[in-house]
């Protein structure tokens, strides 16, 4: 990327200390004999999944995960090394992908892997078992048909996971169904190899997982949100034992300052109208990426010059206002922080998730294609 188009808009930055501490910190917490898998998927929640990528190569990490098989393809394509594996669901169209980028994919049902058996290319997969989401899978208990998979010509079948859909909950309820998952995967891994199926790894824990089921163990730790220095909530964060650091800023420039008297409106459908002598000004940013909509008319807010600026009126496509009139000093030009410090201030993804009611997952994966991904 050219100088001339970095920085220039709207952007986010990404920490690279911060994820080589997070890296750090998650290898600490794993069990025995278990490597971390990042996901990549959806862009690296928003951060920009070939940089983290690469870095994380670097680092030594050389397992991945992500969503869909042109995600794979382009981390290839980028020349990320090591196993990546496909989560979801790949329409028999985009199996060549799978060959051609040597990219691992996961056999979501029997059919499916009839079907990646049939296309007559040799597949690279691992087994989804369904432990009691009902998401994707093989039921944990269809262990005849699962070892009938091992037949099929031309799978090379070289693991088997499942995921935890309960486990960023420590209720009792929630620990029981958990364990059971656990215990359900385990056993059917074990009653498959007893039967002589290979399986050179298996794994089941994601962040929450790592952090409230180690003793699950596995092969591989799916880790997601935790390596990008953050949990689902605010609360969670909060009371997360291990010291992660927030990888991502979201910055924007401020393109327009001006003053507007009492009573006039500003925005779509005028919906701020001051009641004193405001100053007003003009962020380069708005929802198309992916700040949410829902922060609108003082429900968010920016940091300017290490101070808050509640964002007013409509947060547009493309742009946002923000109210300046208690922060001395903001010209065109000037950095406005959505996500990130500025001064004593932090705005965190935990904060803009708490305000528009969803989880910070979710702020993170929408950020939008037009931002600039910078490593600083
Ligand atoms: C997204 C995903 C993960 C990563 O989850 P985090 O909670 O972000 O760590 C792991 N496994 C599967 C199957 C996923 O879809």
């Amino acid at each position: 990327m050219t100088d001339e188009y970095a920085a220039g808009r709207a952007w986010v930055e990404i920490d690279r200390a911060a994820l080589a501490h997070n890296v750090e910190v998650l290898r600490g917490l794993l069990p025995g004999r278990c490597a971390l898998m990042p996901a990549v998927k959806a862009n690296a929640y928003g951060h920009g999944a070939v940089p983290v990528a690469l870095e994380l190569n670097r680092l030594g990490v050389d397992a991945f995960c992500v969503a869909a098989a042109q995600e794979g393809a382009e981390l290839r394509e980028a020349g990320v090394r090591g196993l990546i594996l496909v989560l979801g669901y790949t329409h028999p169209a985009q199996f060549p992908l799978l060959t051609r980028y040597e990219l691992t994919q996961t056999v979501v049902d029997a059919p499916y892997a009839q079907a990646l058996s049939a296309s007559g290319q040799k597949t690279m997969v691992h087994l989804k078992l369904d432990t009691g989401m009902h998401r994707l899978g093989l039921p944990w208990d269809a262990v005849d048909e699962i070892e009938s998979i091992f037949r099929l010509p031309n799978l090379q079948i070289a693991g088997a996971y499942t995921h935890l859909c309960a486990d960023c909950s420590l209720s009792p309820q929630d620990r029981e169904f958990t364990l059971t998952q656990g215990r359900r995967f385990w056993e059917t891994v074990d009653e498959l190899r007893r039967r002589g199926c290979s399986l050179p790894c298996a794994h089941l824990l994601s962040s929450y997982g790592l952090l409230n089921y180690p003793e699950l163990g596995g092969g591989f730790a799916r880790i997601g949100i935790a390596l990008y220095g953050v949990l689902s909530t605010k609360a969670d964060t909060a009371s997360c034992a291990a010291p992660l650091r927030p990888v991502l800023s979201l910055k924007a420039r401020v393109a327009h300052v001006q003053e507007v008297g009492p009573g006039q409106g500003v925005g779509y459908d005028l919906q701020f109208v001051p009641s004193r002598p405001s100053r007003v000004a003009v962020l380069a940013v708005g929802y198309a990426d992916g700040l949410p909509r829902s922060l609108s008319c003082g429900v968010g807010a920016v940091l300017l010059h290490g101070r808050k600026a509640p964002i007013v009126g409509r947060i547009c496509m493309d742009q946002t206002i923000v109210d300046v009139t208690d922060v001395p000093g903001v010209s065109p030009g000037d950095t406005a922080v959505l996500i990130g410090r500025s001064g004593e201030l932090e705005l965190t993804a935990c904060d803009l998730a708490e305000q528009a009611g969803t989880i910070t997952n979710e702020i993170l994966s929408r950020l939008g294609a037009r931002l600039e991904r910078i490593v600083v």
